[in-house]
């Protein structure tokens, strides 16, 4: 490994935390790596085979504690999160979707009955998870959702359409969330429920290595004991979503990093004007900012991960993180485009594939403008999004 750690921040992880981190990428090398360029190129990524493979080592509803789950801490799961992601984005959704949304969102809100049905086989991977809050009109703004569910008896009956469900093609469960007439609640939906599908969505430009798909839910009659009891209105889903996006603060970190390492590289073995572009001054100009940016990003999601393990994290800390280090993130991607050159658009290279990941990774968890928003908000005091 070439030493992008100029400023030894691997000095403020403590002996357990590097040890994992070395597990986790061993393991993305031996069973990721090989292979990940193919699934991109393909669109086809064998979620069950991968889900089993992390399960194994722990890394599915990781921070959780109870019911299977390993229970580390919040900078493990991060380390976690940033040496999936330097494999591809789509290999973390699939962990930060099972583990922070799916099964985040039934640890904290389920019943008893609830999460000893789904944790424990979710944390094997037996059983894949997904989460249902966007839909196709309704995305930034869940709040004015359409999807609803009314009583039926002791029952519910779920209708209406999720879009763009990381897992769904797959899901033995969705967590769905749907309007009733006492506000959002959240559903623990079996995905072979008659009147439930689960569409692919094809023809992504990103995130290829990670199964989307679409959720119809047409007059879904769920017994009683499917909604999740403790999930009472829209901060339910939004605090799973503060779970999830902490995971991207650290992983979008791991695509730049595997940029940033792969242009090092070509940059020391490329010969243009009868040198190495690396003895370039431009060149060394743009990998000393990227290296730099990277540290920064690095302390960041240090720091939110130790004040999550002291118990003090807040929401807008977390969009600060997920804003800043997924557009620096994209930024050092494209730079890294740049010195690969023409290289720097093939499949041989990481360096597009994880670009154009990171698209996806802008967007969803809140896009980059709504996290200024809420940024905004917490300085001014005035909410601007609506
Ligand atoms: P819109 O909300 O329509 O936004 C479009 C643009 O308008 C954005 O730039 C946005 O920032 C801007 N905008 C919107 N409102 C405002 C405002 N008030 N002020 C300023 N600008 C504004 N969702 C799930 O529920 N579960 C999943 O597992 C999941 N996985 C996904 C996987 C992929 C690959 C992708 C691409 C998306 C996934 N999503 C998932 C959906 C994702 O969370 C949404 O795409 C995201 O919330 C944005 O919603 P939208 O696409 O409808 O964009």
């Amino acid at each position: 490994m070439l030493p992008l750690d100029l400023l030894d921040l691997d000095s403020l992880l403590t002996d357990e935390e590097l040890q994992i981190r070395a597990v986790v990428r061993r393991l993305v090398d031996d069973k990721v790596r090989p292979h990940v360029a193919g699934w991109y190129e393909t669109g086809h990524v064998p979620v069950r085979e991968l889900a089993r493979d992390f399960g194994a080592l722990g890394l599915l509803g990781m921070h959780l504690e109870g019911y299977g789950c390993a229970g580390s801490s919040a900078v493990a799961y991060g380390l976690a999160c940033l040496e999936l992601e330097a494999a591809d984005s789509g290999v973390r959704s699939l962990v930060s979707v099972q583990g922070s949304l799916a099964m985040f969102a039934i640890w904290k809100y389920g019943s008893e009955e609830q999460k000893q049905r789904w944790l424990p086989g979710m944390a094997t991977g037996e059983l894949i998870g997904c989460f249902g809050l966007t839909e196709p009109d309704h995305g930034s703004d869940p709040a004015n959702m359409s999807t609803r569910a009314r009583r039926d008896g002791d029952g519910w009956v779920l209708h209406g359409g999720k879009m763009w469900i990381t897992n769904a093609p797959v899901a033995d469960v969705a967590v769905i969330w749907a309007r009733t007439d006492e506000g959002v609640r959240g559903f623990a939906v079996p995905m072979d429920t008659p009147g439930v599908t689960a569409k692919e969505i094809t023809g992504k430009l990103s995130l290829r290595a990670s199964a989307t798909g679409e959720i119809v839910l047409d007059e879904v009659r769920l017994p009683a004991d499917a909604i999740l009891p403790a999930a009472a209105g829209l901060k339910a889903p939004l605090s799973c979503l503060t779970e999830a996006r902490y995971g991207i603060v650290w992983g979008a970190l791991g695509a730049a990093r595997d940029c940033l390492h792969t242009a090092i590289e070509y940059a020391g073995t490329r010969t243009q004007f009868g040198k190495p572009i690396a003895a370039f001054q431009l060149t060394q100009a743009k990998l000393a900012d990227m290296a730099l940016e990277l540290q920064k990003g690095f302390l960041l999601a240090l720091h939110l991960g130790r004040t999550a393990d002291r118990g003090g994290l807040r929401p807008e800390m977390v969009s600060a993180g997920k804003l800043n280090n997924v557009r620096e993130a994209i930024a050092i991607a494209r730079q890294c485009r740049t010195i690969l050159g023409a290289n720097g658009v093939s499949g041989e290279y990481p360096v597009l594939r994880h670009a154009n990941n990171l698209e996806s990774v802008l967007t969803y968890e809140g896009t980059s403008e709504i996290h200024q928003l809420v940024l905004g908000q917490r300085l001014t005091g005035i909410a601007a999004f609506a």
